[in-house]
This record gives C-alpha cells, sequence and structure tokens, in this order.
C-alpha cells in the first residue's frame, strides 16, 4: 500500500504540475498573442485613419483654391467618397453651410448643421477624428475631417468623411477579416469609452465603465491582462492605444476557451499514462506480495512453534532474499533447540528415571486413554517378593540393579503396545491391551517364570507375585480394577509368592 500510494501520488502530482505549467503556458501565450494581435490592429487602424487623413488632406488642396465651384466640390466629394471605400459619406462644409455631399443629401444642402462632428471641426480648425456620435440623420458615426484655407490663410470650412459605425464601413471590413477562432474577439473603444466595433453589432455606442483594461489602453498603454468581463466571464485580453485618435483596441479570448484545449490533452496524457501507470501498479503489487510472502509465512508459523509439523512448514518457506533467509534460518534453529527440549522434557515428564519405564502420571494418561477408546485391556500388579532381603543382602545399589533388570525382562516380553510402568519402590504395572483373564493370566504366568529363571547378576534369582484384574470385565470403575489387582497381589503373597492371582 505504502508503495502504491507513493506511485499513485507521484504520477497525480506529475499530472497535476503538468496541467498548471500547460496552464500558465497557455494562458501566457494566448496573452501574448493576444497583444500582438491587439497591436497588429492598432497599427492597422493607425495606417488607415492616417491615410483617410492623407485623403481629405489632398481633396482639401484640390477645392481650396476654388471654394466657390459647386461642381467642383461636388466632383471631389463624389470622387472621394466613391473612389476610396473610406468613408460611408463625406461633406463638404463652406462658410458654415454644407457646400456638397456624396451620397447626396439634397434636404442639407445650403443649410448649416450642427452636429458635434460638425461643431468640433469648425471650431478647432485642425484635422480631426471626432468622438462617436449619433448623426442627424440617425447613424452613430466617426467623423474625420480637414480644414479648408485660402491661399491668404484665411480660414474656409472643413472637407470631412463618415464612418457609420453601425453599418458597413472600412473599420469593421478592417477588423472583421481577422480570426474569431475558439472565442477570440476584439472590439475597439473611443476615448469616451464608447464602442466603436464590437462582433455583437448591439453593444456599438454602448459605453462601458468600471474596466481597468479599457482605462488602462486609453491612458495610452499597450499590455495584457486575465480580467472579468461584463459577463462575469475570466478572459484573457490584450490591449494596445490607437495613437491617432486616441481609440483602444482590446482582443481577448475566454479563459475557459484557452483552456479546453488543456482539458483534452490532459484527458489524453491520462489515457495514455494509465496502461503504464497499471502496469507498474502491478509490478509493485506483485513484488510487494512476494518481498512479504516469506515474512507472512514466517510469521504464521512464530504462532505455533511447538506444533510439531511447523520445523517442516518453516523448511518449505521460500525465503529468497538475504533477511528473509536469516529469519527462516534463526527460525529453524529456535524450533529445533525448542522441539528437542520439549521433547526431553516430556520424555522426563513420563518416565521414571531408574529403570525407564513409564511413571505413575503416564500411566494414568495411557490408561485414561484406552478407557475413552474403550479398548479392554488387563492390568498386571508385579511386586518383587522378599526385596527387602535383597536390599539387606546385596545393599541398596545392587537392589536398584535388580529393578533394572527385572524392567529388560518385562519388557523384553511386552509386545509393542503393552505398557510397563514403575508405580512404587519395587511394584510394576502392567497394561496388556486387548488381553481377557484367561490370556493375562498366560502372559503373566510366562513371566513370573521367565523372571525365575533368568539368573540376575550379583544378586542371583529373584521372584515376583502378579495380581490380575481386566476392564471393564472386573470392573468398569478402574479404581475398582486397581484395586481388584491389588487384590489379587495379596492373595498371591498370601498364598505363597511367585505366583500369579486373578481377582475374582
Ligand atoms: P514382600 O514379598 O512381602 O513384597 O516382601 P518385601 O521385602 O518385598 O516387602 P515390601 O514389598 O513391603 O518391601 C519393599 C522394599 O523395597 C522396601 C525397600 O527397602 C525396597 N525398595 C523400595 N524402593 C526401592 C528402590 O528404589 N531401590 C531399592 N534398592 N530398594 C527399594
Ligand atoms: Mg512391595
Ligand atoms: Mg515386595
Amino acid at each position: 500500500m505504502l508503495a502504491l500510494s507513493a506511485a499513485l501520488s507521484t504520477l497525480v502530482g506529475s499530472f497535476y504540475s503538468t496541467y498548471q505549467v500547460q496552464k500558465q503556458q497557455l494562458t501566457d501565450f494566448t496573452l501574448t498573442s493576444n497583444l500582438a494581435y491587439a497591436q497588429k490592429l492598432a497599427s492597422t487602424t493607425d495606417k488607415f485613419l492616417e491615410s483617410a487623413a492623407q485623403q481629405l488632406a489632398y481633396s482639401a488642396k484640390v477645392i481650396e483654391h476654388a471654394t466657390d465651384d459647386l461642381s467642383l466640390l461636388n466632383n471631389e466629394a463624389i470622387r472621394l467618397h466613391q473612389q476610396t471605400n473610406s468613408f460611408n459619406s463625406v461633406v463638404i462644409n463652406i462658410n458654415g453651410t454644407i457646400a456638397a455631399t456624396s451620397p447626396r443629401f439634397e434636404t442639407i444642402i445650403g443649410k448649416a448643421i450642427n452636429s458635434p462632428g460638425a461643431i468640433e471641426a469648425l471650431k478647432e480648425k485642425r484635422p480631426l477624428v471626432s468622438q462617436p456620435y449619433m448623426s442627424a440623420a440617425g447613424n452613430l458615426i466617426v467623423f474625420i475631417s480637414h480644414p479648408l484655407f485660402d491661399s491668404n490663410g484665411t480660414y474656409l470650412g472643413y472637407i470631412g468623411g463618415s464612418l457609420y459605425l453601425k453599418k458597413k464601413n472600412i473599420l469593421n471590413a478592417l477588423l472583421e477579416q481577422h480570426y474569431y477562432e475558439q472565442g477570440t474577439y476584439l472590439y475597439v473603444v473611443s476615448a469616451d469609452k464608447r464602442i466603436l466595433y464590437h462582433p455583437e453589432p448591439s453593444r456599438i455606442g454602448t459605453q462601458i465603465i468600471n474596466n481597468t483594461v479599457i482605462d488602462a489602453v486609453l491612458s495610452g498603454k499597450k499590455g495584457k491582462q486575465q480580467l472579468i468581463n461584463s459577463e462575469n466571464l475570466p478572459m484573457l485580453a490584450g490591449y494596445a492605444p490607437v495613437a491617432m485618435s486616441g481609440w483602444g483596441i482590446i482582443a481577448q479570448r475566454p479563459l475557459k476557451a484557452t483552456l479546453s484545449s488543456l482539458d483534452t490533452l490532459t484527458v489524453e496524457v491520462v489515457k495514455r499514462t494509465i496502461p503504464m501507470a497499471l502496469l507498474t501498479f502491478i509490478f509493485i503489487g506483485l513484488f510487494a506480495h512476494f518481498i512479504a510472502r516469506p515474512l507472512k509465512r514466517l510469521a504464521d508459523n512464530a504462532n505455533a512453534l511447538d506444533n510439531p509439523k511447523s520445523l517442516e512448514k518453516l523448511k518449505s518457506v521460500r525465503s529468497w532474499y538475504f533477511e528473509s533467509h536469516q529469519l527462516k534460518m534463526a527460525m529453524q534453529k529456535g524450533v529445533s533447540l525448542l522441539q528437542s527440549q520439549i521433547g526431553q522434557l516430556r520424555h522426563d515428564a513420563q518416565t521414571d528415571p531408574l529403570t525407564g519405564a513409564h511413571n505413575r502420571r503416564s500411566l494414568d494418561n495411557i490408561v485414561t486413554r484406552l478407557i475413552l477408546e474403550q479398548t479392554p485391556f488387563a492390568i498386571l500388579e508385579i511386586d518383587i517378593d522378599f526385596f527387602k532381603r535383597v536390599n539387606d543382602t546385596f545393599g541398596h545399589d545392587v537392589g536398584d540393579e535388580v529393578l533394572k533388570s527385572l524392567t529388560m525382562i518385562i519388557k523384553s516380553l511386552c509386545r509393542k503396545n503393552d505398557i510397563v510402568a514403575r508405580t512404587g519402590g519395587e511394584e510394576f504395572i502392567l497394561i496388556l491391551p486387548g488381553e481377557n483373564e484367561q490370556s493375562a493370566f498366560d502372559i503373566a504366568q510366562r513371566l513370573r517364570a521367565t523372571v525365575a529363571d533368568t539368573k540376575i547378576h550379583t544378586a542371583g534369582y529373584i521372584t515376583v507375585s502378579i495380581g490380575i484384574a481386566t476392564w471393564p470385565n472386573y470392573s468398569e470403575d478402574i479404581e475398582q480394577a486397581y484395586k481388584g489387582a491389588d487384590k489379587a497381589l495379596y492373595q498371591a503373597k498370601e498364598t505363597g509368592r511367585n505366583r500369579c492371582c486373578i481377582a475374582k
């Protein structure tokens, strides 16, 4: 889990940082290209205004010397309007009244007009580009004019051209031929913050306030900036001023549109990364599994070291790397030691140290098991005759040797499942599974005879008396069965020793 989560977090982290870097790059790139775009269009617009002013200046030269020649004025107005495409209409004003127009507006010929453009031109007496205003004919216009002077330098009037902002004009023809791909659009504002050009025609003529970009561009600055537009959308804007007219051009693109390509890019990157990542995860999982497996198996075994099979199980653990191998070896060593000690202790707990026969505790366990298994058995209680004399005659050590020799004799006559136990000083109990009274008696007789016939070195010959009882035949109560064997032994002693008696 640790390795997986590390790999996963690295992956997610790299996706995230890639996304952030790409986002920053895209944003910067869009801002920069919008700035370049705005600058380009600002310079184009500047050039257009310059050329419009030059055309007006040229026409002024043509008519200045003969302002009373109405047909000359008319022709020049028509030529300027029709030859150049720069203006939606052309007007010539001489001495405060309209002398000629193109197209021809009969209603205003010979009249004074007091549109803001006209008033400003008459007042300023210099080349001008007006702020946008609503004309008498109901057109939102920008008026470009050039003054007329006679040879003495007396002011005569002006020649001017109008751009109808809401109709097809040279300005929107210039601006519209540029792309509006993927949400990029541009708009132009006049010095009084009115929209001169906008892809949404209804917005032309409206005034924009509280817009930092417009404030910046109208103060003559160019730049780029992220902003929230009037529709509350985050925008990436580049802006540049038009020097001749004091206008501003703003090119902008919604941040969302800019980043949409990034989203598809990121999805694509994730898609292509997933197979490799999955492979890595699988590899990590498998490798972790193989590292953990021997440890897990060793740990499982550590809980059951007393199990006799644990050594075998430990040996089957595939400890393929150094540390697990060392652990396995150490555990094996520990288990062997533990088990040999447990085995020794178990043996000691069950064995009479002098003769190596079972002790009373072991006998009881075995008998209990036989009873549980419902295996019938015979009890032979064996007691050496006049053993005190052996001790008295040859000493206690020889007595001990005799006890050992007797054990050997009894064991040598026993079958595999028979149990020999030393239960008292020189008393033995022999358990014979599956034997009835008669067969047990035969065995007892054989044993008694063998003992009597065997010369035990240093002590010579001894005899034994044997009492016999069977379970469950004599009594189902094991205590009673023992007592029966006891009584039978007593009877054997009473009736002359070196004999076998069956409990009745
Ligand atoms: P009986 O025929 O009636 O059984 O006579 P006995 O002399 O054998 O009498 P009893 O069974 O009462 O005597 C037990 C003797 O066994 C007493 C003790 O001196 C001897 N004895 C008991 N335990 C040991 C032992 O561990 N080693 C030796 N050498 N002698 C023991
Ligand atoms: Mg005795
Ligand atoms: Mg005895």
